[in-house]
């Protein structure tokens, strides 16, 4: 697994810039790029079926409803943690190195102009969230008609709602009568554990051709890193302390796993984070790499993981919370210690509410702007360097979850 999806890495990023040297990214693009996008595809076509049976069998497992609250309860407070600690690294970070101060005048009005149209795009779908109660994010949790949530990869906190409903049910109802419900379900998680397989038989040549061709549509963007590095550099630098400092501690601290093991786990689970931007397409390989390597009780992964897909992102919420502050600093917009507090707080509930899926912080990121008075507008001149932002941040959201569904595993072993 390793092997296979670095060396489709390496070819796809390889072939890329192949192509741009050579002038064939036309090729890439309409004969490279859709196997990309077909891997995405299998991946995505699984994430519901998968959410919905891992987490009805999490609870079953469980057997008794006080277990249930226990680890969930134990699982959302940890998630809030970890995601209030990744802010406070972007804070910190951002403050230290004041990447905005270095953004050179003239950029700004291109840049803005540039992205003019998708910033207006998004500002239409930041004001229909804001338009809503502030509980309108409770009431999306609860779906109106479950087959229409099925059929729609954006609702997995209503997946999540239904699928704790239905497993809360079946153990109330009791083992006696539930028995071949129960035994339905692993079967049928068996059964989505091999496709699971097969779908991963295709992942060198399906991450080979999302590298390639995401090389290719960013070729002609180069001068964008010119002027963004020291941003870019200050989200890598506050994700990389994430990585490389803050899990290994908790790991440490609170598990008993060796590092090299966990790493070795999450390696794979990363590189395809990296390649596909999303955290929920990763959710496949998420769950089989935590239970079969790093061993991972089935009952904790089954329900920590498909819950941190969607609510824990410790990438997305440090990158808001170091965007937010460059755009001040860009804009001379000079923040107070409560406007800073402003943003953990806001990037912590926001980046519970994204999606994972590439670029799905970006509408929150406009609300996290709004509550501190930021000009939305100031969206474009990061717009054009989201991407690889993204696949980043996507790397940390999967190992924020594997780290805590490792601690989570621990507590209820001991
Ligand atoms: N792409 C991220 C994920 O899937 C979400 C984001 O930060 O945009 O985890």
């Amino acid at each position: 697994m390793y092997a296979k999806i670095l060396i489709g890495m390496a070819l796809g990023i390889g072939l890329g810039l192949l192509g741009v040297a050579l002038h064939f990214e036309t090729f890439i693009h309409h004969w490279i790029g859709p196997f990309g996008t077909i891997f995405l595809r299998l991946l995505k076509l699984i994430a519901v079926p998968l959410v919905l049976v891992s987490l009805i069998i999490g609870v079953v497992n469980l057997k008794d409803i006080r277990n249930l609250s226990k680890i969930g309860l134990k699982t959302i407070l940890i998630y809030v943690c970890t995601t209030i600690i990744a802010v406070s690294v972007g804070l910190g970070a951002v403050s230290l190195m004041r990447p905005g101060q270095f953004f050179p005048k003239d950029k700004q009005s291109e840049f803005m102009q540039r992205y003019e149209q998708t910033v207006t795009q998004r500002e239409a779908d930041m004001q229909q969230v804001q338009d809503q109660s502030p509980l309108q994010f409770l009431v999306e949790i609860v779906p109106e008609n479950v087959f229409q949530t099925f059929g729609d990869n954006s609702k997995m906190l209503q997946i999540i709602f239904f699928a704790l409903l239905f497993g809360v049910a079946i153990v109330c109802v009791g083992p006696s009568k539930t028995g071949s419900i129960v035994r339905f379900f692993n079967q049928l998680n068996m059964v989505l554990l091999k496709i699971i397989d097969f779908i991963m038989a295709f992942a060198s040549i399906g991450v080979l051709a999302l590298m390639a061709d995401l090389i290719v549509s960013y070729s002609g963007d180069l001068g964008i890193f010119s002027s963004l590095g020291l941003y870019a550099l200050t989200v890598i630098v506050a994700l990389a302390f994430i990585s490389f400092v803050i899990y290994p501690l908790i790991l440490k601290l609170f598990t008993k796993k060796s590092l090299k093991e966990f790493y070795k786990a999450a390696f794979p689970v990363q590189m395809l984070a990296f390649s596909t931007s999303s955290s929920a397409a990763t959710l496949p390989l998420t769950l089989e790499r935590t239970q079969k390597q790093l061993g991972v009780s089935e009952e904790v992964s089954s329900f920590v993981l498909p819950v941190g897909v969607t609510i824990n992102m410790d990438g997305t919420s440090c990158y808001q919370a170091v965007a937010a502050v460059f755009l001040a600093q860009v804009l001379g917009l000079d923040l107070t210690f409560w406007q800073m507090l402003l943003i953990l707080a806001t990037a912590t509930i926001s980046s519970i509410g994204t999606p994972g899926i590439p670029g799905g912080s970006i509408v929150m990121l406009m609300i996290v702007l709004d509550s501190v008075g930021i000009p939305i507008e100031g969206l474009a001149l990061i717009m054009g360097i989201d991407r690889p932002l993204d696949m980043l941040r996507t790397v940390v959201n999967v190992t924020g979850d594997m780290t805590v569904a490792s601690v989570v595993d621990q507590g209820t072993a001991v």
